[in-house]
């Protein structure tokens, strides 16, 4: 198998259709072998039905249907578990990405790049509730995550299957695909896509994500930095907060012991007493983190690394 595709659908019974007929005029032509993995993310329209007698006429099409609405994440990590072929494009059901752009994101696949993300170049949205916050998103994500696009919402892209089947996805962090996958030492390119304005059914966001985004980012950053490590970052805080309070300790029992300064109603003990406790909490919460990530790894026998290959190959590759 060459490419699957990846499709997450929410009530897009409208879109399905015209979407199928526009993937097979650009699949056909490629003569490559491919796979259309529809998402059913628990829709109430037709659109079940619509993608079922999709599959039931043609062998290329897969279809899976959530019991409910588990999200666009979701959808599109149940879509990257079934998916066979060696590159995996997602794009979204609405066609306001452009299957004709899948054959341009297949070139520069192979130029070697491991991820090919479009870049919504002129984006067919509402300025203020969509463009506007997603540039400000944009902006922050590629300052905190040092993955430099200039889209990171944009579902239109290609992976190599190694890179998706290493991922594990939770939340919404299908925003942060690039980054995460970053972590395994990709190499990311970009290019302009096309972008239409959604002609049926309704977008299934508003203004809100954008606040949920802040929070992603935090968790992004912190699985990419120190998810192996967390009592250095934990531990690091509580070190400091524990020392801080401790002099702030000292310093008052010196003036009480030796200079006889009544200290109860002196705001620095407060202080002192509250860092002395933090920090401990601190420190206690970095060492729990370290359990955590023991078991997190060794429970499921993940590896804190990725193998690109090996020379010579294990025994039985070869
Ligand atoms: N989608 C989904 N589950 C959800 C929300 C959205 O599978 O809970 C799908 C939706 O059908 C579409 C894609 O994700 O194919 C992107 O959604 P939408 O077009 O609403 O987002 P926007 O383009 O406005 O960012
Ligand atoms: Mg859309």
């Amino acid at each position: 198998m060459d490419i699957s595709l990846v499709i997450p659908v929410y009530n897009e019974e409208e879109n399905l259709k015209l979407l199928y007929q526009k993937l097979k005029e650009t699949l056909e032509p490629l003569g490559k072998e491919h796979e259309i993995i529809f998402v059913d993310d628990g829709s109430q329209d037709n659109s079940p039905k619509i993608l079922d007698q999709l599959a039931r006429k043609d062998p290329h099409v897969k279809v899976i249907h959530f019991r409910r609405n588990f999200g666009q994440t979701a959808a599109l990590a149940a879509g990257f578990d079934l998916a066979q072929g060696e590159i995996v494009v997602t794009l979204d059901a609405d066609l306001q990405n452009d299957p004709a752009d899948i054959p341009k994101l297949l070139e520069k696949m192979e130029e070697g790049y491991d991820v090919v993300s479009g870049w919504r170049k002129d984006r067919k949205d509402p300025y203020l509730s969509r463009i506007l916050p997603s540039a400000m998103a944009n902006w922050l994500i590629s300052k905190v995550t040092g993955v430099k696009l200039h889209d990171y919402g944009c579902t239109l892209k290609a992976y190599r299957q190694e890179v998706v089947k290493e991922l594990n996805l939770y939340g919404e962090l299908h925003r942060f695909l690039p980054a995460l996958a970053s972590w395994m030492g990709v190499r990311i390119a970009e290019i302009p896509v096309t972008h239409h304005p959604r002609r049926f059914g309704k977008s299934k966001y508003g203004i809100s994500r954008t606040f949920r985004v802040i929070l992603d980012l935090i968790l992004v950053q912190f699985l990419l930095r120190y998810s192996t490590r967390p009592i250095r970052i934990f531990g690091g805080a509580g070190l400091i907060s524990f020392v801080v309070g401790l002099l702030l300790g000292c310093y008052l029992s010196i003036i009480k012991i030796l200079f006889r300064h009544p200290i109860g109603n002196r705001p620095l003990l407060i202080l002192s007493v509250l860092l002395i406790i933090l920090g401990i909490q601190l420190l206690s919460l970095g060492i729990l983190g370290e359990f955590l990530t023991r078991i997190y790894y060794e429970g499921q026998n993940k590896k804190p690394y990725v193998i690109k290959y090996v020379t010579p190959p294990p025994q039985d590759e070869r």
